[in-house]
């Protein structure tokens, strides 16, 4: 059973581009309470279905190089020409008010949460294989093999970094990737330091 906790989990969740992440992010919420999904800032374009402040809050370089010299953002990174960054308000309030909370955000910007919030959890998302990671990108069918030739080496890349994660989630299947996930969080939560509250009634 969910609890309420005195303060909320920081998740990260990083994964290659086409491992199905936004699927399973989706699935997870689905099932679980009391978790916020982080809407990043980005200066990219909005694709087709995306919405304003739902997939991202879209602003333009001037608006975000503002935030980042005003201290407004826990984590921002470059990535392919564009910034991506998470709002720090945001997310100490969602925690304070004790809700968990999702930062779906590249290695780098991984990298300075680690830094700056080492009691967040790093979980890291790979397909089976990378050739079933080319399959799936392949699939999509919404990019060029230049494109596609570039996230599969952005890809390797990327999976340097996962010793430094905490995690590592394996995307067969949706229901298989979400269910590790949900594992990883049931045992977050059992923690004695997450239990503090519970323990002081047999103190
Ligand atoms: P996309 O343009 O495909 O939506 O996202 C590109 C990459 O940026 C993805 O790997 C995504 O996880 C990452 N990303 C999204 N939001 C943030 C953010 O706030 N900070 C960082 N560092 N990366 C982000």
């Amino acid at each position: 059973m969910q609890q309420k906790k005195d303060k909320g989990q920081l998740i990260v969740l990083s994964g290659p581009s086409g491992v199905g992440k936004s699927t399973v992010i989706a699935e997870l919420f689905s099932q679980r309470s009391n978790i916020y999904f982080s809407v990043s800032y980005t200066t990219r374009q909005p694709r087709v279905g995306e919405q304003d402040g739902v997939n991202y809050n879209f602003v333009d370089r001037a608006e975000f190089e503002r935030m980042i010299a005003a201290g407004e953002l826990l984590e921002y990174a470059e990535y392919v020409n564009n910034y991506y960054g998470t709002s720090l308000k945001v997310i100490q309030d969602k925690l304070e008010a004790g809700t968990d909370v999702l930062l779906d955000i590249e290695v780098q910007g991984a990298a300075k949460v680690r830094a700056r919030c080492p009691d967040a959890l790093f979980i890291f998302i790979i397909p089976p294989s990378f050739e079933e990671l080319s399959r799936r990108l392949h699939r999509r069918n919404t990019d060029s093999e230049d494109v596609i030739a570039g996230r599969l080496e952005k890809a390797r890349v990327e999976f340097k970094e996962i010793p430094n994660y905490d995690y590592l989630v394996i995307n067969d299947k949706v229901s298989g990737a979400v269910a590790e996930i949900e594992a990883i969080l049931t045992a977050a939560e059992c923690r004695v330091d997450n239990r503090k509250s519970i323990l002081a009634r047999f103190a």
